[in-house]
């Protein structure tokens, strides 16, 4: 999952705050800018303005004759009110649901993708409240090529691929959910989350996750599982490769960058 997904707020500040494109998604980080100004009340004009200054700043070959397109179409995408900011900080997982989960006759990774399963859904429908401005379905369902994938891959589950393995892959275990009766299994390949039905609505804060992609790792560091602790600095659960790993990747970064910068004041100030 790319690490803005859900979080343009913060996407769009990192923007700003950088002055200049942070990739090479020029016409992604345009849209987003121009979406930012239209909240702020700026006109059609105005933001047309400013992103062609966004430009001249922050494009290495700027040329307004080349780059017009796509600051044209950014500006379009932006005065369209139905593409909002979207922003989801976190997601809660209640104390019923963990208990729930933790009581499910299953392997702990295998209530790690449950868990898993019940935050990208809960994301999903947050980000279509957001979009559409109301819940539009009561139902919990769940599917399509790329939320299996997400889901794999930030469920944090590996398969054994070996011949006599009985859940060699998602689909695997998506069958062995249906015949627990955990979910279900449409016809359309989506699979209905039986489970959701079941557990008792409460506003205890069991889990927060913060980061979406380490979601499965956040069930582990709650239960103490599988070498998983929390970034000294930050707080999300990293999984300790070695027991000298203290930090995420983005804070082990920043500290590192930090050291230079004290290193050479240090050096600095003994000539
Ligand atoms: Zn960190």
């Amino acid at each position: 999952m790319n690490k803005y997904q859900y979080k343009d707020r913060d996407y769009i500040n990192d923007i700003l705050k950088n002055n200049k494109f942070t990739s090479k998604f020029y016409s992604t980080e345009l849209k987003l800018l121009a979406r930012h100004y239209r909240e702020l009340g700026g006109s059609e004009e105005e933001i047309k303005n400013k992103l062609h200054e966004f430009c001249k700043n922050g494009m290495e070959k700027y040329n307004p004759a080349i780059h017009y397109r796509i600051i044209n179409n950014a500006v379009s995408h932006g005065m369209n009110e139905h593409n909002k900011i979207v922003q989801i900080d976190n997601i809660v997982v209640s104390l019923p649901e963990i208990n729930y989960i933790d009581r499910l006759d299953l392997p702990h990774e295998y209530k790690r993708v449950i868990f898993t399963l019940l935050v990208l859904q809960r994301l999903l429908k947050k980000y279509l409240e957001i979009k559409d401005g109301d819940i539009k379905s009561k139902e919990y369902y769940f599917g399509g090529y790329k939320n299996y994938r997400d889901l794999v891959s930030v469920a944090k589950i590996s398969f054994d691929k070996r011949k006599k393995s009985k859940i060699k892959n998602i689909h695997d275990l998506v069958r062995l959910l249906h015949d627990k009766e955990i979910v279900e299994i449409a016809n359309n390949g989506n699979i209905k989350l039986l489970f959701m039905y079941d557990i008792p609505s409460d506003d205890s804060e069991g889990i927060i996750v913060k980061d979406y992609n380490e979601i499965g790792y956040y069930y582990d560091l709650y239960h103490g599982e599988n070498r998983v602790k929390k970034c000294e600095s930050c707080g999300i659960p990293i999984k300790q490769s070695n027991n000298k790993k203290k930090y995420c990747n983005p804070c082990a970064r920043n500290i590192n960058i930090q050291k230079t910068v004290d290193n050479r004041k240090f050096k600095s100030s003994l000539k």
